[in-house]
């Protein structure tokens, strides 16, 4: 049962949502479309809809866990397209919150929300990927300054990225996990140089990013110096909060609603096999539904979701991919056509959906690694041999 505060909230954006329609982004070309994102950020940040999470203090709403969920929702249920600044707000934002100095809170949380500044997360590299900690990436400093040169690979938006926050390694000496320090670098400055990656969907969401000695001020040192490893725990820990949880269960309804409809319109339910396939996909985002109200139940009581972040992200990648191979299934091959009359009238939706669904089981970390931290951490089976 919801308090009534939650429902005043949920009123309130309805409202808002309905004076200020979201622009008809087609998801397919999103990233081409940065501008209109960013003038919708500036909408949503002007009625103060950017970042509920954040305390007041720094802009945001103090909004609780259920009012998150309530809040991704709403948009979700608009058709709103996804933030573009939404690195910076559900990531760097925390990270500054708890690592970050007063002057860098000042200097960058109200550009973040705002949309000013978007922010790319620069962790992953070509020989650190689930093995993070062995990023070779190297910062030195020298006098006021860090000089960085290394490469970063797989870095989402940064084409459109203002800021990033990246890993770097600041002693080789030490251990893998303790010489890395987290700064945020311009993306302007002299030596990045950024260079898009073409995915199978055609898009060129992420990107490989080079840095040539590039100079950092000693200012955009976030948290201590060598422990940037700590730091990028507040950052991860954040990658898959209440925000993703309820948002991607909101969006997987409105797919198997519309995958149903799709299909009853073209009397292909009639098949029962098509049936079987459709309640299997509703089945899966019904569990999936439940497990996150528990989950969110939790987290309003205080609890931190831990490991259990893992059962939720594993889940959720293997239900995309499902849902789209079932899509294809009962929809026949027309559904794999982008354009023409026989594409049908969702054209190139359920065919975007097999490919760019790929990519979940691999993104913030793969199934596999999700599958040792539940083994290792739930269910308490034998460590990995590392
Ligand atoms: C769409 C997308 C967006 C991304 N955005 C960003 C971003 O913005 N910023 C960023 O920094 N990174 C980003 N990434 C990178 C992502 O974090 C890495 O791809 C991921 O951590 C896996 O690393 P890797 O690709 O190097 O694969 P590897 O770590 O090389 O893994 C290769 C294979 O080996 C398996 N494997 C590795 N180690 C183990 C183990 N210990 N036990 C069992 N199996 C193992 C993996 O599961 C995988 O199947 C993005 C990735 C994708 C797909």
């Amino acid at each position: 049962m919801l308090s009534s505060p939650d429902e005043e909230l949920r009123a309130e954006l309805r409202t808002w949502l309905a004076e200020h329609p979201p622009p008809a982004v087609d998801i397919a070309a999103t990233l081409a479309d940065a501008a209109t994102l960013r003038a919708w950020q500036h909408t949503l940040h002007a009625g103060r809809w950017v970042g509920i999470h954040w305390p007041v203090e720094y802009g945001g709403r103090g909004a609780s866990v259920t009012q998150v969920a309530i809040y991704n929702e709403e948009l979700a249920r608009s058709g709103a397209p996804p933030l573009l600044g939404r690195a910076g707000i559900t990531l760097v934002g925390p990270t500054l919150m708890t690592h970050g100095t007063e002057r860098q809170r000042a200097q960058w949380m109200p550009r973040i929300l705002a949309g000013d500044d978007v922010w790319c997360q620069l962790f992953s590299e070509p020989g650190a990927g689930s093995d993070l900690a062995a990023l070779s990436t190297r910062a030195e400093q020298r006098g006021s300054e860090y000089r960085i040169t290394g490469q970063k690979v797989w870095s989402s938006y940064a084409t459109y990225a203002d800021m990033g926050i990246a890993l770097v390694r600041t002693d080789p000496a030490a251990a893998p996990h303790k010489g890395i320090s987290m700064l945020a670098i311009p993306m302007d400055a002299k030596g990045v140089d950024v260079r898009p990656l073409r995915q199978m969907t055609g898009d060129r969401e992420f990107n490989e990013v080079f840095f040539d000695d590039v100079a950092v001020p000693v200012a955009n040192l976030i948290g201590p110096a060598h422990d940037g490893w700590s730091v990028a725990n507040t950052t991860l820990a954040n990658e898959r909060g209440a925000s993703f949880i309820w948002k991607e269960q909101v969006l997987h309804q409105i797919a198997i609603d519309a995958l149903s409809k799709a299909c009853a319109d073209r009397g292909c339910t009639r098949d029962s096999v098509v049936r079987q396939r459709l309640a299997e996909s509703w089945i899966d985002v019904e569990i999936f539904r439940l497990h996150n109200a528990r989950t969110l139940s939790r987290l309003a009581r205080g609890h931190e979701i831990g490991a259990e972040s893992s059962l939720v992200k594993l889940f959720w990648a293997g239900m995309s991919q499902r849902l789209s191979d079932t899509a294809i299934a009962v929809l026949g091959p027309g559904a794999l056509l982008t354009a023409g009359d026989d594409a049908g009238p969702e054209a190139g939706r359920w065919a975007r959906g097999l490919l760019s669904t790929r990519a979940n089981s691999i993104m913030g970390g793969t199934s596999e690694i999700q599958r040792n931290i539940i083994g290792e951490r739930l269910l308490g089976l034998p460590r990995e041999a590392r």
